[in-house]
Order: C-alpha cells, then structure tokens, then sequence
C-alpha cells in the first residue's frame, strides 16, 4: 500500500494530537530487584543468575530496599505522593525471556501517583502531568541468530541471556498530554529530556538510552478539534531523544493520512524504525484484563516510613531546572543562550570548565562554537569528544597568557580532540606558540618590507590603511603564529609612521 503523507503543518492545522509518555529507567543497584545477583552490564550469558531469577520452584523473592528508596526518591523529584502501602503485582505473560512466565509489578496499588515535571519548551513552561511512579522487575534478552536482520524470522536458532532478568525497573507514566498542538514532537522531547537529567541528578541510574537503561513508548493518537480523544498506538522501545520527536511526528502523520482516508486507527504497539523514521506494526495491544494481575502472595506489601519518606525528600539535590536558573544567573546568559547551552548538552561541561579556572563566556564559546561543530561533523555527544573541561580551560589560560592566538588554539584543540595530549604538550610538540621573539619578528618584518617596496612606500605617505597586506604577509611568514597586533605596530615602527 503506498499513500501520500499529508504535510506537518496540514495534519496539525485539521487535527489535535494527544501524547502520552512510558518511561522504563533501569536503577542502577547493586544487586537485582528481589534477589543478590549483580547487575553489572556485560557479563558472559546467564551467568548472573540464581534460582530466584530464573523463576526455579521453591524460590522466594525478597524486595531490594534500595530500588525502593530509589524509586520514592524519583516520585519525590516528580513531586508525586508517595503510597504508605501498596503492594506489588504478578503480571502474568509468556515470553522466553521472561523465566517465572509472569512479571513482578505494580498495578492498581503503585508506590507513587499524582505528580508533575516541568518542562521547557520554546521558552514556554509546559507541565507534564506524572500518572504514576511504580517498581518492576526487567526481563531477559532473547537473540536472533543465523537470520541476516537479527529479528525472529529468517533465524535458525534464538539464544535467551537472563543476566538481565531481575534488574529493578522503574515506570513512569504520565498523563494524557492534550493541547500541545503543532509541539507535541518537541513536548514530548523536552520532557524525556528532563525526566532523563532529573533522574540522572539523583544518580539513581545512569540514563544512557543508547545502552537501554532509559527506554522509552510513545503514545500517540490525533482527533478532530471538538471531538473525543482518537485511539491511541504506542511506539515501543524508542532509543534517543531525537528519536522521541520523530516517532511522534511520523505517527501524526501516519493516523492523519489513515484517518483522511476514511480508515480507523487500530490500538496496537508500533516499531520505531531509526533508519527511515516510519514506524511498523507489532502486537495488537494487550489489555489489562489479558494480564490477570493479582496481588503478588511471595511479597510482603510495601509500607514506606512516613519519617523515612520525608527525610528523603529533604535531602534531594538541587534539581536540573534549579540548577539550569542558578547557573544562568551566575553565568550572566538571556534564556535564548542558556537554552542553546541546554540543546547542545553543554550545561556540566560549560559549569566544570568554569570550575578549572575559566571565564563562563570563554568556556561556552569553546563548548558551543568549535567542539559542538566537531561534535556534530563526527556524530559523537559532546561530552566524548575527547577534550576535557579542565583541557579548554588550561586551552584559554594559553590564549589569555598571549601564548596562542584565537585560530592557534583552535589548531591546538584539534590536536587535543585528536589525543595528541594536553594544549600545552600540543602547543609544544607541534611548535604552536605564538611569536614573542623580537629579534625574529624584526627580521620577520624587514623581509616583508624589503619583498613588498611599493606597499611600503605607501605607508611612508602616510596611507596607514595599507600596512594591512604587510601585516598579512608577516602572518603568512610565521605560519599565524606571531600577534597581528604587535606586528602592525612593529611595521608602523619600522616605517617611521605614527599608527
Ligand atoms: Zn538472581
């Protein structure tokens, strides 16, 4: 079936998109959520494993009390209440990976409800309405093999890897997002953005989408202006924040051009392809009532110390939002500026840099201008670039020492990126370092002089604005390596003309 897409700016401007946001952040514990199995990325498969995890009879789970501290604390930052008792859930499926053939988590009872994270958006708060905080436990990893493609069809044998099995699982669910209109790609990107930097501020995980321990599904679902909410599809398993703005703008498109159509949109969860950007049909969607859920009778409820709980809460860190408006403020930044810090990941590197010694405006031009165009040419985050924020700040006290020049220590930095060494070793091993040497910039400047007769007879008469190829040509002598400044000054010497 082939159709053509409506535009972006037709669908928005005919239908009303709702979205809504299921986040798995995988904590990073020590130990497995109700056993003592590591939980160590990596690992030789099923290795990390024991009866309890593998779901072998007879076994007994026990809750890892820091999974649920982590967890209070994530609905804490989501300014959620948290649950005095609840209980967790047997949620009951087959798939290989999934040993015990159901899963421990929470349903109607979870640990945390009711909350709400802000968000910015084109200089606009947005808040998010958080449905629920809750704890569960991650599945295996089923692979594919002897197929071309890695997926089940085509392959000759799948191999099941229960290292993960266990690892505690925190879901976060918000609201129904209605009314975002033309911006629901970017809302939906802002708030797993800052759901990602809140959380990894409380350093419960280490939110690497790439790596899988941040997962994300998009709901979509578009309706007419007046009229119910239309069905909704959830994208699974989108893995990175650019994704997250794509699948919900493709989806858009996708209901739009079914529904002009005629058609009706079926409820069913969705494959975000990275490569083209479409997404495909899975599994037509499970209800609740499909799962059987029921009390989990191996578990003990769940019953949070209210002194507990508060202590936990007073003693949160400054959360990113805080932290993004105090360092404005000290960094002296319009919103525009600090939001183009904050869309290039510059906000730790910018801060660690002025930290090492340098000035908050010379920080952020190495980290917005030269590394973010590097960073983007190369297609690696900005943080793995390869330069340190202690090397661009070390980097700034060589040009404010008059060591190097600006397009010196931009050669400087390449080498640096290039793990050549620190700028100082870069500057001295490649010989970088600006000119001071009045003796070789004299000579430098007579032989300019000597080659360019007739510039230099123009500056004698008085026309200053000439001495400029005479500078260039100094410049070009020394490889850009002495001080134009002083070069001019020293070519105004020599010809005997005031600057
Ligand atoms: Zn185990």
């Amino acid at each position: 079936m082939t159709t053509t897409l409506p535009s972006y700016d037709d669908v928005v401007a005919r239908y009303e998109p709702v979205i809504g946001l299921e986040t798995h952040v995988e904590l990073g514990t020590r130990t497995k959520m109700f056993c003592g199995c590591p939980t160590d990325f990596g690992g030789e498969p099923n290795t990390r494993v024991c009866p309890v995890c593998l779901g072998l009879p007879g076994s007994l789970p026990v809750a890892n009390k820091a999974a649920v501290e982590a967890t209070i604390r994530i609905g804490l930052a989501l300014n959620c209440s948290i649950a005095q008792w609840c209980r967790f859930a047997r949620k009951n499926y087959f798939y290989p990976d999934m040993p015990k053939n159901f899963q421990i988590s929470q349903y109607d009872e979870p640990l945390c409800v009711d909350g709400y994270l802000d968000v910015e958006v084109n200089g606009e708060t947005v808040r998010i309405g958080i449905e629920r905080v809750h704890l569960e436990e991650d599945t295996g990893k089923t692979l594919h093999v002897g197929g071309a493609t890695g997926r089940i069809h085509g392959a000759t044998e799948s191999l099941v890897d229960y290292n993960r099995a266990g690892i505690p699982l925190v879901e976060i669910v918000t609201k129904p997002i209605p009314g975002a209109g033309a911006l629901a790609p970017e809302v939906a990107r802002a708030y797993v953005t800052e759901l990602r930097d809140v959380i990894r501020s409380l350093g419960v995980s280490d939110v690497r989408m790439e790596e899988g321990s941040l997962r994300c599904d998009v709901n979509t679902s578009l309706n007419l202006p007046g009229e119910e909410w239309g069905t909704r599809t959830e994208t699974k398993n989108v893995n990175s924040l650019r994704s997250v703005e794509r699948a919900v703008r493709s989806e858009m498109l996708r209901q739009a051009s079914v529904l002009d159509a005629g058609g009706r949109i079926t409820q069913e969860t969705r494959h975000f392809h990275e490569d083209t950007g479409d997404t495909t049909p899975g599994r037509s969607k499970e209800t609740a009532t499909d799962y059987r859920y029921f009390p989990e009778p191996d578990l003990v409820p769940l019953a949070p110390d209210p002194a507990w709980v508060a202590e936990l809460k007073a003693a949160l860190p400054e959360l990113p939002r805080l932290r993004r408006r105090r360092l404005q403020q000290e960094w002296g930044l319009s919103d525009l500026d600090m939001q183009s810090v904050v869309n290039a990941g510059a906000v730790e590197l910018i801060e660690a840099t002025v930290a090492a010694g340098a000035s908050p405006a010379a920080a952020r031009k190495w980290w917005l201008g030269e590394l973010s165009r590097r960073a983007n040419e190369t297609g690696v985050e900005l943080a793995d670039i390869g330069a340190t924020p202690a090397q661009v700040a070390e980097l700034q006290s060589l040009v404010d020492a008059g060591k190097l020049n600006d397009k010196l220590a931009r050669t400087v930095l390449e080498g640096v990126v290039a793990g050549e060494g620190s700028p100082t070793e870069v500057m001295t091993n490649r010989n970088l370092e600006v000119v001071s040497d009045t003796g070789a910039l004299t000579a430098a400047v007579d032989e300019a002089i000597a080659a360019n007769p007739d510039i230099a007879e123009k500056v004698r008469s008085g026309k200053v604005a000439a001495a400029g190829a005479l500078v260039g040509a100094v410049m070009k002598s020394t490889r850009g390596q002495a001080d134009a400044k002083s070069v001019r000054e020293l070519i105004l010497e020599r010809l005997g003309v005031q600057g």
